[in-house]
């Protein structure tokens, strides 16, 4: 049998796993102002330059950290398409979030960068997964896709070979933060031919197709919105 019939597909990609520890506070994170703060001699440019643009950073709120392993497991909830379906500007829906996943980058805390990097897991989902929808207002702009995966060629994962008695069994892609997650999921879902579609009630993106538990022609992302279109029908109907 060839390697690249549809039944060997699954298992060919199987040994490789996805992996990140998500920090997270059970109180969920805030939004301050920044405190001043000295930079180390050995600061690198990035934080330099981050140090001097001034703005609202986003800080657990309190020190009570918990840590959690995400893995890429099913296709019919991904972290990045949650991600992708904050709507701009929504800092409830942001929060909701941060609460559940924690920071997106150790090192990026300022509101408008994470701002920045939702946009971008945004047009990944739309590049890679190819929603088609109504969400024109915030239409991604799909050009930023090149420079967007090469972005991970620049700063990849880190990989081991998983042993088990000293056999390899596998291949595990640990991620550096959560936006590479993000970032790695997407690549890995349309690796597995993972489609997405927009809900045509609430707009959100879902994923479609063999691994998503959802039909290829789904248009609803759940029960609970194609009853509410059609109970929304039924009332414009009388
Ligand atoms: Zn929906």
């Amino acid at each position: 049998m060839s390697a690249t019939t549809k039944g060997s597909q699954r298992s060919l990609r199987a040994p490789v796993r996805l992996s990140f520890v998500a920090t997270t506070c059970p109180e969920g994170m805030h939004i301050v102002e920044p405190e001043a703060q000295s930079l180390p001699a050995n600061a690198s440019f990035m934080e330099q330059q981050l140090a001097k643009s001034p703005g609202p950073v986003l800080r657990f709120k309190s020190d009570r950290i918990e840590k959690g392993m995400l893995s890429y497991a099913a296709l019919d909830d991904l972290v990045s398409v949650r991600f992708a379906n904050v709507r701009e500007g929504d800092l409830d829906g942001l929060f909701r979030f941060l609460r559940r996943f924690g920071q997106v980058h150790p090192t990026v805390d300022k509101v408008d960068v994470v701002w920045r990097l939702q946009g971008h897991i945004l047009v990944l989902v739309a590049g890679l997964l190819g929603f088609q929808g109504k969400r024109s207002r915030e239409d991604p702009d799909r050009a930023k896709l090149p420079d967007l995966v090469a972005q991970l060629e620049k700063f990849p994962p880190l990989s081991k070979l998983i042993l088990e008695e000293g056999v390899p069994v596998g291949w595990n892609i640990e991620c550096r933060n959560l936006y590479q997650f993000m970032q790695m999921e997407v690549l890995l879902a349309h690796w597995d031919g993972a489609r997405a579609h927009q809900c045509h009630h609430c707009l959100d993106i879902f994923v479609v197709g063999r691994g998503s538990g959802r039909s290829k022609k789904a248009i609803f992302c759940s029960d609970k919105c194609r009853q509410a279109a059609f109970r929304r029908r039924n009332k414009s109907a009388k």
